[in-house]
Parts: C-alpha cells; sequence; structure tokens
C-alpha cells in the first residue's frame, strides 16, 4: 500500500505543526509523522508565559490548539508511529512505517530533540514541575526563591548566573571536584554572591506532592545522602538532537545537529529543517515554530519548481 503527499513532515511538535498549517493552508497535501503524541517538548511544560499574544497557556493546551489549526486546514497527523526506514535521497522520498510506505516530493524534518536527563528517581514525575531544563523558558517562575543547578560545564555555570537574575540562591551541584568550563565562566560564577556549589556529588531523587519540595543529595565519596528542601532544580548536563535516523541522509555537525541554511534547506535536495533538531542556538517554541514556517514556505516553492 502506497501513499503519496506534497510532503511529509516527520515530529508533530511546534516545528512541525506549524509547518502543517502553512503548508495545509496553501493546499498542500500534507502529512505529519510523529513518534509519540503531538506537542513534543511543549506537552512537557506545565505553564508557557513567553509565547507572544498569549499571556498564559500549558504546553498541553498550546499544542492541541496548534494541533486542531493544522487539522483544520486538511492537515493529516498521525501519532505514535515509528518509522521503520527512511530514504531522502531523489526527488521522490520514500518512509516507511511498518509495512505501509509512504512517498513525497519533500520532507521537513522537524523531530526536535531532548535534554540529557539524571534518569534517577521523580525526574519524570517531577517534569515542569519544579524541574526545569531551560533557564530563558522558566527562570522568572522562580523568582525570589531557592534553587539547585546540577551540572558543571559552560552552560550549567552561564545559566546558574543568570537566574540570579530572579532567585534569592542556586547553588550548583557537580559530580566532579572540578569544573568542564571555561575559566572565566567559572571565575564569574564563584564571585556571584548568590551561588553556593556542593561539589562530587550527584541528585539521587526528586521527592514532593504537585511540585518538587526536596531531592536527597549523594556524595561521591562517602555515598551519604543527605536531604534539602528546594522551590526548583535546573538540570543542564547535556542536550541531544533527534538526528540518529538521519545521519546517513543530510548533513550533521559535531554535536549531531542537522545543518540548514537560512531557508531552512538541508545539505540533501528537497530536504528542509525546523525546530530544535537543527543546528542553532536558541531553542524555544518562538524559534520552532518561526523555522516551521520557513521551512514550508520553502518546500512549497520546491515542489512548485
Ligand atoms: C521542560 C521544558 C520546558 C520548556 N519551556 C519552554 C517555554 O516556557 N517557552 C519556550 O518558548 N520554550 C520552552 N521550552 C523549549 C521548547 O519546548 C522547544 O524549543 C520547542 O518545543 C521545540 O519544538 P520542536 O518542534 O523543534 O521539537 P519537539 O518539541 O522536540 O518535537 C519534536 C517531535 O518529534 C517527534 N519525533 C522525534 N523523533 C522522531 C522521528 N524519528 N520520527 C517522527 N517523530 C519524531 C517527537 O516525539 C516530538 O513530538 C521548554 C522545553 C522543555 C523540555
Amino acid at each position: 500500500m502506497q501513499n503519496s503527499y506534497d510532503v511529509i513532515v516527520l515530529g508533530g511538535g511546534a516545528a512541525g505543526l506549524t509547518a502543517g498549517i502553512y503548508l495545509s493552508r496553501a493546499k498542500v497535501k500534507t502529512l505529519i509523522l510523529n513518534e509519540g503524541m503531538v506537542g513534543g517538548q511543549m506537552i512537557l511544560t506545565y505553564e508557557i508565559a513567553n509565547y507572544p499574544g498569549i499571556e498564559q497557556t500549558s504546553g498541553f493546551q498550546l499544542s492541541m490548539t496548534m494541533k486542531k489549526q493544522a487539522e483544520s486546514f486538511g492537515c493529516e497527523i498521525q501519532q505514535n508511529v515509528k518509522i521503520s526506514e527512511i530514504n531522502l535521497e531523489g526527488e521522490t522520498k520514500l518512509i516507511k512505517v511498518g509495512e505501509i510506505e509512504y512517498t513525497a516530493k519533500a520532507v521537513i524534518i522537524a523531530t526536535g530533540g531532548r535534554s540529557r536527563n539524571l534518569g534517577v528517581e521523580g525526574e519524570d514525575t517531577f517534569k515542569g514541575r519544579g524541574i526545569s531544563y531551560c533557564a530563558t523558558c522558566d527562570g522568572d517562575f522562580y523568582t525570589g526563591q531557592d534553587i539547585i543547578v546540577v551540572g558543571g560545564g559552560n552552560s550549567a555555570l552561564e545559566e546558574a548566573v543568570s537566574l540570579t537574575k530572579y532567585v534569592n540562591s542556586v547553588t550548583i551541584v557537580h559530580q566532579f571536584d572540578h569544573f568542564q568550563a571555561f575559566e572565566h565562566a567559572i571565575e564569574v560564577a564563584k564571585a556571584n554572591e548568590k551561588i553556593s556549589f556542593i561539589m562530587e556529588a550527584s541528585i539521587d531523587g526528586f521527592y514532593g506532592d504537585e511540585k518538587v519540595k526536596y531531592v536527597n543529595i549523594k556524595n561521591a565519596k562517602t555515598n551519604e545522602i543527605s536531604k534539602k528542601e528546594i522551590d526548583g532544580v535546573f538540570i543542564f548536563i547535556g542536550y541531544a538532537a533527534n538526528s540518529e535516523q538521519f545521519k546517513e541522509q543530510v548533513q550533521l555537525n559535531k554535536y549531531g545537529e542537522i545543518i540548514a541554511d537560512n531557508n531552512m534547506a538541508s545539505s540533501t535536495k528537497g530536504v528542509f529543517v525546523a525546530g530544535d533538531v537543527r543546528e542553532k542556538k536558541i531553542r524555544q517554541i518562538t524559534t520552532a515554530v518561526s523555522d516551521g514556517a520557513i521551512a514550508a514556505v520553502n518546500a512549497i516553492e520546491y515542489i512548485q519548481k
């Protein structure tokens, strides 16, 4: 069984859904294939307060509104699918989900990314409820409060410093006795009066009710566990783009992010990229929707040529 589309969008987060809205509204036959539930990282977000035009909403609500908007223009969306095979070379792109074959004249990769997790008890439960992976997104919610930052690289130290604009105190918890950051970043963090350090230690579990209330901190040398009451925890231990499936088909940078030009075109003809999966500095809903719109308009131009 073969199903032909003008454009197939891989990923139904903010970038993919926006591409779906622009494509379908332009009467381009579009299918979004999404591995999980549509919305992507947005649905992990309890409260969004920096999406222009909407003072406050939940990530789930914003996801469902974007989905409804795309579908209202005729966009087809399939959730919880697993892509088994993909060939992006040539004029006709082939994507297989199990035995079902889909073809398209152009593909937009919008498979997003994921912050690396600590993988300890309570982390999944409290994501977006006291655990955050994004200072720009959530710093403001912790105004006047006491927080922990986990990590010892440049982003952990720089984000810890940026969070001191809002919070009362930051405790940096890092597994080693030294940081893996530039000397300047270390000096700036150490000079900040709001920042203190717990070195050679890691978070062993998150506990609370509606939100995180306390964490267990494990000493790496003695394995001793101590309880620390806290209002929030920011985790900065790395980021990974969801690009594994495409690494043979489009050019990636050394971090595994897909390289695209200003039109969101990848190194492969007819393959466009949008959102957190591509090489870029600022990963936000606003930047993802911008990418989605640009990728869609250029995909339309490509298939019309
Ligand atoms: C906890 C948290 C809070 C945040 N808070 C904010 C905030 O307040 N404001 C803000 O602007 N930004 C926030 N962000 C960042 C923002 O959510 C992301 O930058 C944005 O949603 C990225 O959208 P995206 O569409 O590029 O990718 P994603 O949201 O990651 O969506 C990608 C989708 O593709 C699917 N997928 C993955 N691999 C495949 C595959 N091989 N085939 C098909 N589908 C696949 C995934 O299941 C997912 O649904 C937050 C992020 C997190 C994690």
